[in-house]
């Protein structure tokens, strides 16, 4: 079955760039045996690292949580198979700055042993609200890239009048396959996970969004859900162009309705969750199995046979890169995520994280160029997908200037990579941009650390003042009875109150 085109809305600038997919999807997904160790870093989510419920040498089970969240933003972390905590300490991870970061060290037995009896959720049966708060104990994220916590963006699409359910299938970014090999391969489950998440949504229109390129995902995905017979689901191709997967994108391309600047998908009565999320949905409500695993493809010409595995959270890059057949000779970049949006590691001993789409080895990098002046030529705004001025955005990131990038919307940034592509100055827009949107959040969060404890400062004189206001009329009070209570009484209030200035001062 082929799925209908519908009238779609224009997406912006955007680039037809070259998949490179086919290599990594002409075998089946391959299943990671359990690594000798597992290292699961507490922050794999958007918002508070979690906090470990677990101290070195407790022996763990597959799925039992080893983590709890911390905070508002917070998401669990659970053991992605059987074995002794042997450390928690700073670790390599795949973050920007190739940094190290906080990291549970699982030593596993080999025996895969599961937390017993799981309980599964009769999810049609149960309160909205009660299904959110399951997901959130499933330490679900969002599996696209962005890994912000999925019960706490349904909460937030609860409290707004949200009609639509958008499940993203448009991996739109060059190697990586993890999306599509999985619509192939699970397409009923993820039709389940987003009838869940209607679910908790409490609303009756779902788009499943797929690229054109993808045929194979749309026709498993068209039989699964003719089998499956509910009308409230449609599924919706899309072009292939760079970067349609971006939420705002994707709600544009699929509703025509605009996300305003710094506002959310939300907004304009929208919510998007990657397949990925909706299959993982699926597997804690129906099958009770947190989120310990996903599907990555591991890829490049730094690898003998790209491919997509499943694998543990916390398993090694260097196993699942033996997985690929190993490194071949020439190999000199290790990438976490895509070309476009991903980031570079040092070493392979980083482990595999919520966030890990794409495990990139590539030989070498085309060759860039040297940095020139800007000759004002365009046609970096032609192509930005958000409608920015790269070229004017890249001047007043130079003079630091932050109430120009703010007004210049530079905070709406996808980092997408589309202007330094096309840049014939060889500009490296894209990270100039990063660096200036680090630079506003830090200034933000400075000043909103100042404004708490401003606040702070003033509830506690406001306290103070409202107890000595007490006191007062205490004193007031009990004078008042002493007078009609005669000398004897007086004395007492008096010698309350010498010992209440002894205390005082002492
Ligand atoms: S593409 Fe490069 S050279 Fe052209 S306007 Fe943009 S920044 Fe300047
Ligand atoms: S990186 Fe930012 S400025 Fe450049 S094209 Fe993408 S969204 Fe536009």
């Amino acid at each position: 079955m082929t799925a209908p085109t519908y009238d779609l809305g224009k997406l912006h600038g955007g680039l037809r760039l070259l998949g490179h997919k086919q290599a990594s999807t002409t075998q089946s997904i391959l299943d990671v045996p359990v690594p000798s160790q597992l290292v699961l870093p507490i922050e794999q989510h958007v918002g508070e690292p979690a906090q470990p419920v677990v101290g070195v040498g407790d022996y763990v089970l597959k799925g039992q949580l080893i983590a709890e969240p911390d905070g508002e933003l917070g998401a669990p972390v659970h053991a992605s198979s059987s074995g002794t905590v042997v450390a928690i300490e700073r670790w390599p991870v795949s973050r920007r700055h190739g940094d190290k970061a906080p990291c549970i060290v699982i030593e596993c037995d080999g025996k895969d042993a599961a937390v017993p009896d799981p309980a599964t959720t009769d999810y049609q049966s149960q309160a909205p609200a009660d299904l959110l708060l399951r997901i959130l104990d499933g330490g679900i994220v969002g599996l696209g890239g962005a890994v912000f916590p999925t019960a706490q963006k349904l909460m937030q699409a609860r409290t707004c009048d949200t009609e639509y359910l958008i499940l993203n299938g448009v991996e739109c970014e060059p190697y990586i396959s993890c999306d599509d090999v999985l619509m192939r391969e699970r397409a009923p489950e993820i039709l389940t996970g987003a009838q869940v998440l209607m679910h908790a949504l409490q609303i009756n229109d779902c788009f499943v969004v797929v690229e054109s390129d993808k045929p194979e995902a749309i026709r498993r995905l068209g039989e699964a859900l003719a089998e499956l017979g509910d009308d409230r689901i449609v599924l919706k191709q899309v072009p292939t162009i760079y970067p349609s997967g971006g939420e705002d994108q994707l709600v544009q391309l699929v509703t025509n309705r605009e996300v305003p600047s710094g506002g959310l998908p939300t907004d304009v009565g929208c919510i998007v969750q990657n397949v990925g999320t909706a299959a993982a949905v699926h597997d804690w409500i129906l099958r009770s199995e947190p989120l310990i695993s996903r599907v990555t493809t591991v890829t490049g010409d730094g690898v003998v046979s790209p491919v997509n595995i499943r694998a543990r959270i916390g398993t090694p890059i260097e196993e699942v890169i033996q997985l690929a057949g190993g490194y071949t000779e020439h190999v000199k970049h290790l990438i976490i995520g895509g070309p476009m949006t991903g980031k570079s590691v040092t070493t392979d001993e980083v482990p595999l994280v919520k966030a890990s789409n794409c495990v990139l080895a590539i030989s070498d990098t085309a060759p860039k160029g040297d940095e020139l002046a800007c000759i004002r030529c365009g046609d970096c705004a032609a192509v930005c997908p958000v409608q920015l001025l790269p070229q004017q955005l890249f001047w007043y990131a130079c003079a630091d200037d932050e109430k120009k990038l703010r007004e210049f919307g530079l905070i709406d940034c996808i980092e997408c990579g589309c202007c330094d592509l096309v840049c014939p100055s060889h500009i490296p827009l894209t990270a100039d941009f990063r660096i200036a949107k680090g630079r506003i959040r830090e200034l933000a969060d400075e000043k909103s650390r100042a404004e708490r404890a401003r606040q702070r400062f003033e509830a506690r004189n406001q306290r103070l003042e409202k107890e000595q206001e007490e006191r007062e009329a205490e004193l007031a009070r009990q004078k008042d009875s002493a007078r009609s209570a005669g000398p004897a009484a007086i004395a007492e209030i008096l010698k309350r109150k010498q010992q209440e200035k002894k205390d005082d001062s002492g």
